[in-house]
């Protein structure tokens, strides 16, 4: 039997047209679309075709997520159904979509595959706020890390290491865990001084951004109420996004 071909492809940040014309290519392809919720919107499913199979396996409110290992599983069955499978991630797959894990399983199951890149909003969002992450006056480093609360399974964060040895750092999945973030960057040492800027829904029509210090964020983002998906940008970078702020809400 022929197994059909899986492309793992990356929906960019959230705005439809920042996908990549490789990864349009594959949608309209598609017969079977796994997708979750970020990144993936009406209009860029709208583009496979009509008949194909459309299975979402993100998370719902008031439901949990769908396992991972029940994801991985759904995919390696559809491909071995044959056809084209297009497993469609938010931003790219390969920065925290564990777009690296799902590559394992098809590896060992045999299933031939394709990655396809995608504008990651740990770049996107920052950019759409008017802020560079490298800049020569300003910084020369960037780190992208991931702010969920570690499970046992996950690697460890050295928030002051990190802080101390690269000039921006670019916090993903950080919202929930603000308050525990800044603690340990202020009681490690870090000047509360140092910028943070949030970027909320970064490339829609939505997006919202805020610029403080370290030692202002956690009111000033309660205050406006910010919600994930956001991302958190520390460092002087962020400073530039009061003047270089360009992205204009479309009107309603
Ligand atoms: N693979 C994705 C990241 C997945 S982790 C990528 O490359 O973009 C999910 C996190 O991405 C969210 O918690 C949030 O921090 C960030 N994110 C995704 N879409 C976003 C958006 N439009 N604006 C701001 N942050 C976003």
């Amino acid at each position: 039997m022929v197994h059909g071909k899986v492309y793992l492809v990356g929906a960019g940040p959230g705005d439809p047209k920042l996908l990549t014309v490789k990864a349009v290519e594959v949608i309209k392809m598609a017969n079977v679309l796994i997708y979750d919720r970020l990144g993936v919107s009406d209009d860029v499913l709208n583009m496979a075709p009509v008949e194909a199979e459309r299975i979402f396996v993100g998370k719902r409110t008031g439901l949990h997520e769908v396992p991972q290992d029940q994801i991985t599983h759904l995919i390696i069955q559809k491909a071995k159904e044959g056809g084209v499978v297009v497993r469609l991630k938010g931003g790219d797959p390969f920065v925290f979509g564990r777009g690296g894990e799902e590559v394992e399983a098809l590896v060992v199951n045999g299933i031939s595959f394709e990655v396809i890149p995608g504008i990651s909003s740990s770049i996107a969002a920052p950019m759409y706020a008017g802020i560079p992450l490298t800049h020569r006056d300003y910084a020369a480093s960037v780190a992208i890390i991931t702010g969920h609360r570690a499970g046992d399974a996950e690697k460890h964060v050295d928030w002051v290491k990190i802080a101390h040895a690269v000039d921006t750092m670019v916090i993903l999945m950080g919202v929930e865990s603000l308050e525990g973030i800044v603690d340990k960057l202020l009681t490690g040492g870090i000047s509360p001084n140092r910028s943070v800027a949030m970027v909320e829904s970064g490339t829609l029509p939505q997006q919202r951004t805020i610029i403080a210090t370290l030692g202002t964020i956690i009111a000033k983002s309660r205050e406006n109420n910010l919600k994930p998906p956001a991302v958190i940008i520390i460092g002087e970078v962020t400073t530039l996004g009061r003047k270089l702020a360009w992205f204009k809400q479309p009107l309603h």
